[in-house]
């Protein structure tokens, strides 16, 4: 199984899968991926019961 890894030019923010940009030559970046979302309301929530989990979680 292989993964794509995507790219987007830094230049014209085009995605691609090469590391330059096929339009521009300009080397691309991965984009960040989006583990915390400002939107997300109840993120708080989550990682809040997320580290209870895992603060109960130890004993197996
Ligand atoms: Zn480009």
């Amino acid at each position: 199984m292989t993964d794509a890894v995507l790219h987007v030019c830094r230049a014209c923010e085009r995605y691609t899968l090469r590391e330059l940009c096929p339009i521009c030559g300009q080397p691309t970046r991965t984009p960040h991926p989006a583990r915390f979302d400002a939107t997300d309301r109840y993120g708080v929530y989550r990682r809040r019961l997320l580290a209870a989990v895992r603060a109960g979680a130890g004993s197996g």
